[in-house]
């Protein structure tokens, strides 16, 4: 059965309002991407993160109801609270199966958004990928935290993460979150070597003033460039609710849906 059939299926069987409304909303956003695998002609397919920001920990429990795993947030405040907050309702619904929310078929949390350095060591207690490494310093902290997480038996496995890359052309001065596309390779060195870090590949938000396409297909050569060198970062996570065709048709392999699943965000 295809994702969208399972969805809409779900939808029939829910037994409250929100929990059928995200599973419609699932329904359509997968519905999307086997239009858009179609038409790139395209053999694989990607995964859908969906991206739970200002959104609460039961919206994250309804989301596991139904199968979904993988989950992006972009505040460490709030993600912290929210993956510990929705380890217990987990664990309160799934008493025969404690720590549902942390072993390896369970939820996995993606860091999706800017980190400062001084928020390491709480991301790695949580995050199974970084998607927003994007300079030297954050990859060394990144690093240091995890080694220690696995000294102390808090972790079990390296970090994954990823490296930002700033897809602006020209690329301005302002250092906005994002690697130069000329450092991707050192940076990309500097994550192999690490003890505790595992080199998955590249990340990309569109620019606001261009096209998506020619912005994302700039990223899929990066990510040719970077994959010759290390074979084993194939990664790259691009496409949000407005440009997932584009992402898909450039060869993402990971979608970060936020708003087409969970609804307008609330206003902060
Ligand atoms: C919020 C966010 C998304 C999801 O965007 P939507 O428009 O809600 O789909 C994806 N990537 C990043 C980095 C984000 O901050």
């Amino acid at each position: 059965m295809d994702f969208t059939t399972a969805f809409r299926s779900a939808a029939d069987n829910a037994d409250d309002a929100r929990t059928r409304q995200l599973a419609l909303n699932l329904a359509a956003v997968h519905e999307r991407i086997d239009k858009a695998v179609g038409f790139s002609g395209r053999a694989d397919r990607p995964e859908l993160i969906v991206v739970t920001k200002y959104f609460p920990p039961e919206d994250v429990q309804r989301l596991f109801e139904l199968g979904v795993r993988d989950v992006g947030e972009n505040k460490d405040q709030e993600a912290a609270a929210k993956a510990a907050a929705v380890t217990e309702l987990l664990d309160d619904a799934h008493p025969s199966t404690p720590g549902a929310a942390q072993t390896e078929t369970a939820l996995r949390w993606h860091f999706i958004g800017q980190l400062q350095t001084n928020k390491a060591k709480s991301v790695v207690r949580y995050a199974d990928s970084v998607h927003s490494a994007d300079r030297s310093k954050l990859i060394n902290a990144l690093n240091n935290a995890a080694v220690r997480a696995a000294d102390e038996g808090t972790r079990s496995r390296p970090l994954e993460v990823l490296l930002q890359v700033d897809l602006r052309s020209p690329l301005p001065d302002d250092h906005r979150g994002g690697a130069a596309p000329t450092d991707v390779l050192s940076l990309a060195e500097l994550i192999a070597s690490a003890e505790q870090l595992h080199l998955g590949g590249l990340m990309a938000v569109a620019p606001l003033d261009e096209d998506p396409e020619p912005a994302f297909a700039r990223l899929g050569e990066l990510s040719q460039l970077l994959s010759a060198e290390y074979p084993e970062a194939t990664q790259i996570s691009a496409g949000m609710s407005q440009d997932l065709e584009a992402a898909v048709n450039c060869g993402a392999t990971r979608l970060r849906i936020g708003r087409d699943v969970l609804g307008e965000r609330p206003h902060h």
